[in-house]
């Protein structure tokens, strides 16, 4: 086991951690610790929300809960030696649960707060625990289905430079000022309620506080980009854009099906993430990994042959209208699609809207090409159901 750098008591917030995290991204929030390029170390990490969902049969946590708070990252760990321009090289080697906490959870967010991919068409707060067997997944709250978990980081990344966080503030604001009204909004700006800025005080708090970009939408630094196959095995290459690189991660998954499309979100938990650094020297020029990190996948996955696909293609669903090419539209509609199979199979449409954003599910956008409808597809692995869900 890799020497432990961060660690978490389940039973505190990480603000009261002995050495807290953060849930903002800003280059000034100082360093948890440092490594050098070349070690291995283990990070433990909260569950995204600090622990406000508890293992009972109520949504009303779900629908409560503070998303200021969101997401609580274990780090920044400093990388000694790295500069603006290397690529930081990140080797995920080995994810787990911890013994205490062998269960985690999924949920529809309210519309009125947060919402979710169907919010239009499941605005109510619903939740399902998951419980584990080893690498297995059931849920006493969608019944009849048992599935391997590929599990992940729903967010690791690293810190962005003052200039690429104010031009994230600048285009954000812009963009919610277009409807700033709107419920649920079109993007999280800065917000000072709630903020966990590691051991930061007096000035510096309030000044981070006021400009920390929140950590909702996956940008430059990856962050929450919410990739179900980042899982065990997986190298990823970060551009680095301040000294040290900055590393921080957390939001941890037992599984996630692609979309993450309940927002809250995949199978959440708390657990321990073990990690591997090295650092390629000038490489976002030399390798032209500037602007968004690349990865190489691990090789392990569930050995799932046989699936169900449902397409959706670019139709707005309520109105009938046409889009051109609305790939957000025919994702949509093929979740939905889906949803409506399993429901003919006696799932709830909540039920089957959580297995959708818990299972290992395969979402493709198959054509962008096909003038005016893009083809989504979500495939539904067979084996998952305890039952033949095949149509005969
Ligand atoms: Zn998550």
């Amino acid at each position: 086991m890799p020497k432990k750098l961060f660690q978490v008591d389940l039973n505190k917030t990480m603000d009261k951690q002995d050495v807290p995290g953060h849930n903002r991204w800003h280059p000034d929030i100082p360093a948890a610790f440092s490594v050098n390029p070349g070690e291995s170390f283990r990070m433990e990490c909260l569950d995204w929300t600090d622990g406000q969902i508890r293992n009972n049969d109520d949504p009303s946590d779900i629908r409560d809960v503070n998303l200021n708070r969101v997401h609580v990252l274990s780090g920044p760990v400093y990388v000694n030696g790295v500069e603006p321009g290397d690529l930081l090289v990140v080797d995920i080697l080995d994810i787990g649960t911890f013994s205490a906490h062998e269960w985690g959870f999924n949920g529809i967010f309210a519309k009125e707060n947060g919402g979710s991919f169907l919010t239009d068409h499941y605005p109510e707060a619903a939740k399902s625990i998951w419980d584990f067997h080893g690498i297995y997944a059931t849920s006493r709250h969608v019944p009849n289905v048992k599935f391997a978990g590929i599990i992940h980081p729903g967010l690791i990344g690293v810190a962005p430079s003052q200039e690429l966080l104010d031009e994230w503030n600048r285009r954000e604001s812009e963009l919610v000022d277009q409807d700033p009204k709107r419920v649920p909004p079109l993007a999280n700006l800065p917000d000072k309620d709630s903020v966990v800025l590691g051991t930061l005080t007096g000035e510096d708090f309030d000044r981070v506080a006021r400009e920390g970009a929140r950590t909702v939408p996956p940008r430059e630094n990856g962050g929450n980009c919410d990739i179900k196959n980042l899982s065990r095995g997986s190298k990823i290459y970060f551009p680095v854009f301040v000294e040290g690189a900055k590393l921080s991660v957390g939001d941890l998954h037992f599984s996630q099906g692609d979309g993450e499309i309940t927002f809250c979100g995949g199978i959440e938990m708390p657990g321990w993430i073990d990690l591997h650094v090295e650092v390629i020297k000038g490489g976002m020029e030399k390798y032209q990994i500037k602007k968004n990190p690349a990865f190489r996948p691990g090789p392990m996955d569930p050995h799932y042959n046989e699936y169900i696909v449902f397409e959706g293609v670019s139709v707005n669903e309520f109105t009938g209208k046409q889009t051109y090419m609305d790939a957000n539209v025919a994702y949509r509609n093929a979740c939905l699609n889906a949803i409506e199979f399993l429901k003919a199979h006696g799932f709830t449409g909540e039920q089957a809207y959580m297995l959708l954003g818990s299972a290992p599910v395969q979402g493709h956008l198959a054509g962008v090409v096909d003038i005016p409808n893009s083809c989504c597809t979500i495939a539904l692995p067979k084996d998952i159901f305890t039952f033949d869900i095949m149509p005969k």
